[in-house]
């Protein structure tokens, strides 16, 4: 049994000169301001959670307020964006929250909305208006738009909230989750005292280490990786975004999209991503040599199934030979398969492909384009070509085949507008990130 459900005042962490925040008679700025509490108590009983009267929001994401119990015997409104919660959230919404996590981030399933909106005599919430938030605030001006350096909390790519169906209110919804990721590097990755390699280095997380996203930052230096503030355990510190792997839940921080297609092996840790046409072409996943290579959730066609004649079991690859990975007249050699080793590549067809990738082709101009996908330095392939895959079937090994240092699998991606292309080279001009439609 998880604790009942608590709150502490955070305040606004990028404004630490605020010391106390208000706190209101009714779930809304418009409602009276009854007294102040200091930012940085903690343990406060949370006696109901309501989404904010007026609609107002960030990003789309409405303001939830939260009522809270003080220790005076007093009770009243804080808005979410001033709070962490730790607890049992079912009464109210939310999950089961293990670590303490910004409120604002939680997704609420709107359980007393549901409610409201069901009674004839009681005015529905209102949706987000499109229109300008309506400025007033607690006690601090309400997040504005993002700046490099001071960034409001961790909102980015917030998705809109739907409101309760008032058709539907007898379902009861299932909790969203909390945000969570895993460690995704080999060898462990640094966990530091702030957003930045610069920062002390607190201690290190083995591969596959749980951890909880509680906020985001940008680089403090400028760079262009995002760095979560994460708890493991006792472990409390911050890890740069691309030595972790993501949950749909992390998506509510825009560290993943929720839709997408599930990495190509179970057993992994990340190596190296895309680097555009002029760099790396794909995603290299390290893994044992023999970890199945799966397609898609949706099935795939498999469009070529190659085998490279050159890759012997005894020797496998290029450094095999003492031949440079970089060795431009291997890789250009169809007995090295061009340095791809064993590979095989399959079809995703348009209507097969989640609505965030979808969209990602529409911005790049290759709305409604079928994605084609090479599984590259495979140690064995297991279909044929023209075959239809059912959801999640091994197609392969993972090995170390081809231009290859050390067993990975090199996923690459191309589009094409013709679903029957099997031009492999002829798709080169649209060279794809998989970040649109692979988790890592
Ligand atoms: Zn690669």
């Amino acid at each position: 049994m998880a604790a009942p459900l608590t709150a502490y005042i955070r305040g606004l962490p990028e404004t630490p000169s605020i010391r106390e925040i208000n706190i209101r008679s009714g779930p809304g700025t418009q409602y009276a301001m009854v007294f102040k509490q200091p930012v940085g108590l903690s343990g406060l009983p949370v006696l109901d959670a309501k989404p904010d009267e007026q609609g107002n929001n960030f990003q789309g994401k409405v303001y939830t307020w939260i009522k809270l119990q003080f220790s005076d015997g007093q009770s009243g409104w804080a808005r979410d964006d001033l709070l962490e919660l730790i607890g049992d959230g079912t009464a109210f919404g939310y999950p089961v929250i293990a670590v303490q996590t910004f409120a604002f981030v939680l997704n609420r399933q709107a359980v007393s909305d549901i409610r409201t909106t069901a009674a004839p005599t009681t005015p529905a919430v209102p949706p987000a208006p499109a229109v300008p938030i309506i400025p007033a605030a607690p006690i601090v001006p309400a997040p504005i738009a993002p700046t490099p350096t001071t960034p409001p909390p961790a909102v980015i790519a917030v998705p809109a909230v739907a409101p309760a169906p008032a058709t539907a209110p007898t379902v009861a919804p299932t909790p969203p989750a909390v945000p969570t990721g895993y460690v995704n590097m080999r060898d462990g990755a640094n966990v530091r005292s702030g957003p930045g390699s610069s920062n002390t280095l607190l201690t290190k997380l083995s591969r596959n280490t749980q951890i909880t996203v509680v906020d985001v930052k940008p680089d403090q230096a400028g760079g262009t990786l995002r760095w979560a503030k994460i708890k493991s355990g006792t472990v409390d510190g911050w890890m740069r975004e691309d030595v972790l792997r993501f949950d749909a839940s992390a998506s509510v921080f825009g560290l993943t999209q929720p839709d997408l297609y599930p990495a190509s092996m179970n057993d992994r840790w990340w190596v190296r991503g895309y680097e555009g046409p002029q760099g790396h072409w794909g995603w290299d996943w390290g893994a044992r040599v023999g970890e199945p290579v799966l397609c898609g959730p949706k099935g795939a066609l498999v469009i070529k199934s190659v085998q490279c004649t050159r890759c012997t079991p005894e020797r496998p690859s290029f450094k095999d030979y003492g031949i440079p990975l970089s060795d431009s007249r291997s890789l250009s050699d169809p007995a090295w398969n061009f340095g791809y080793g064993h590979y095989v590549i399959v079809r995703y067809l348009n209507e097969m492909l989640p609505e965030s990738t979808k969209q990602a082709l529409v911005n790049l101009r290759l709305g409604g384009a079928h994605i084609f996908v090479i599984h590259a330095h495979l140690n064995s392939r297991s279909v044929n070509e023209g075959q239809n895959l059912p959801p999640n079937t091994a197609l392969g090994t993972c090995g170390d085949t081809g231009n290859s240092e050390a067993a990975h699998l090199h996923l690459e991606m191309r589009a094409s507008m013709n679903a029957n292309d099997t031009n492999w080279a002829g798709m080169k001009p649209n060279l794809l990130d998989p970040t649109i439609l692979f988790s890592r």
